[in-house]
């Protein structure tokens, strides 16, 4: 396993579980990546119907039974708010969230439920009840859907705790290249030596692409995160943000986008995102972008207005063209398997990624269609 991100972490507790030995190679430790620089929130609610929200429901279900197995990663399960500023605004996202509704499952469809039997739920809050839900929210905002499956962990946490877990070996080294025996990957080349297994599972985040004998279109987004000084009693009950948040997950910009997204944290610290914006790999810190985010944080939370802010950094979400993680076996080489590509929502998926992953390094029947996530989709 290249990569002890959320994702290596929760391929390696997979991959075990099902009788896999499992050699993990980082070269930062665990969760050094982007894994260590994001937010945790586990979405449903910013899905379009298709692959990811497939995707995405069957990491709902498995975090919750992760929680249950180890445990100890603050799992939440929070529920979401999506606030409209204007009437046409909750129109589109009433819109949205019925054709998210609609969505069954491929599995549960194969099976005959109806239109939203397993699927997303979504309810309507009427400007008048957003207060019932968020005290302390701005006035004069339209209105709301609820989304109550969405949920948030502490994503470091979470990869620390799936990998002890797995008992997987954590080897601290860089993987300089592929071994690749004829058309076979047979291991790794390491700052260590070279380590041989029978496959091996690039889960390498926003530096996956970068591997020479199997490239990948994998590139770096940049997101800023604010983060407040602890509260006594958090002022943010839900994850919440605005339509604009769904607009620009889905955008293919390169510029700065932003849009308000505010949740508290079990620490009682309040996080305060998001900004989107792809210039490489550069990680510097961008005030103007910092005073932007706060402002929108202050403008839905006014309460925010006298709150420290106590750091702020910036990640790398691992960008695919077509915002589909790429997972699955390589379309040039054998032996090698690809977990990458999340961008903004690789905590949330990690779970189904790796079930996905294990059964296809076992040979068995992955239960989300892994088709639209292969590879070769790129070649
Ligand atoms: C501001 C921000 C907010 C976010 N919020 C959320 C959120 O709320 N919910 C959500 O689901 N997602 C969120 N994300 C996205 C999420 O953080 C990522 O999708 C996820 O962390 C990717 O995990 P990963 O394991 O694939 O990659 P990483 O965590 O980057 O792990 C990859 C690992 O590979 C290692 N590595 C790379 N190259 C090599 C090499 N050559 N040799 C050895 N090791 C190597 C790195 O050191 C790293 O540890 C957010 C991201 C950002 C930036």
């Amino acid at each position: 396993m290249v990569g002890a991100g959320i994702v290596g972490a929760s391929c390696a507790y997979a991959l075990t579980r099902a009788g896999v030995r499992v050699t993990v190679v980082d070269r930062g430790g665990v969760a050094s990546g982007t894994t260590g620089a994001g937010e945790g929130n586990i979405l449903v609610s910013d899905k379009e119907p298709g692959p990811e929200l497939e995707l995405a429901l069957r990491s709902n279900d498995l975090w919750r039974n992760l929680d249950e197995e180890c445990g100890g990663f603050e799992w939440d399960p929070k529920g979401g708010l999506v606030v409209a500023e204007t009437p046409e605004v909750l129109d589109a996202l009433t819109t949205f969230a019925e054709t998210q509704r609609r969505h069954v499952p491929a599995a549960d469809a194969d099976a005959g439920a109806p239109p939203g039997a397993a699927g997303v739920v979504a309810s309507l809050v009427p400007a008048a009840d957003l207060r019932e839900f968020e005290p302390h929210l701005a006035e004069g905002l339209a209105g709301g859907i609820h989304y109550p499956q969405d949920a948030q962990v502490q994503p470091m946490l979470a990869a620390a705790r799936l990998l002890r877990a797995s008992g997987a070996r954590l080897v601290r080294t860089a993987v300089e290249r592929f071994l690749v025996s004829g058309d076979h990957v047979t291991g790794v080349r390491t700052g260590q030596g070279d380590l041989y297994a029978d496959a091996v599972v690039n889960a390498a985040g926003t530096w996956a692409g970068s591997f020479p004998q199997a490239p990948l279109p994998i590139r770096p987004r940049k997101g800023f995160i604010l983060v407040t000084q602890p509260f006594a009693v958090p002022p943010v009950r839900h994850k919440v943000y605005t339509a604009a948040y769904v607009t620009n997950v889905a955008s293919d910009a390169e510029g700065l986008e932003t849009s308000g997204v505010i949740e508290s944290t079990q620490a009682g610290t309040v996080l305060i995102g998001a900004s989107r914006q792809r210039v490489g790999y550069d990680t510097a810190i961008d005030y103007t972008v910092l005073a932007k985010l706060a402002k929108q944080a202050v403008g839905l939370f006014p309460v925010l207005r006298t709150a420290q802010v106590m750091r702020a950094y910036a990640g790398l979400r691992p960008y695919s063209p077509d915002h589909l993680p790429v997972i699955g076996p390589d379309h040039r080489l054998g032996g090698l398997f690809h977990a990458c590509g999340h961008e903004g929502a690789g905590i949330g998926l990690a779970p189904a990624t790796a079930e996905m992953v294990t059964a296809q390094v076992t040979g068995g029947r992955p239960p989300v269609d892994p088709a639209p996530f292969a590879p070769g989709r790129f070649a």
